[in-house]
């Protein structure tokens, strides 16, 4: 039977965040990657020995807080959307 990849980023709704709420402090980053392997909706990526986030995280981002989580060097500074704006949740 053949493969059908689920297309994450098509099964979350955002309103999305007029501001930032995820932040990485490039100096503190040591490149474990670790961010990298959490999260769920692959919205970070290594440029240079550096976690980088995705420049349209605000439309996908799940608020999971796991990249803020995994990260063992403080360089995640993570707080949620302004009210009214973020992942909406419809089946509850
Ligand atoms: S988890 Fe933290 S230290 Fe590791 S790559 Fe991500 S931002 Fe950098
Ligand atoms: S909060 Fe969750 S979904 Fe959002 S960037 Fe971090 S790990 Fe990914």
């Amino acid at each position: 039977m053949e493969k059908h990849p689920i297309q994450k980023r098509e099964l979350v709704t955002v309103i999305e965040s007029p501001v930032d709420f995820i932040r990485v402090d490039q100096e503190k980053c040591v490149g474990c990657k670790n961010c990298v392997i959490i999260c769920g909706m692959d919205l970070w990526r290594m440029s240079n020995g550096k976690a980088l986030l995705a420049s349209d995280y605000k439309r996908f981002c799940t608020e999971c807080a796991s990249c803020y989580t995994v990260c063992d060097y403080n360089a995640i500074e993570f707080t949620f959307p302004p009210p009214g704006y973020g992942i909406v949740y419809e089946k509850g």
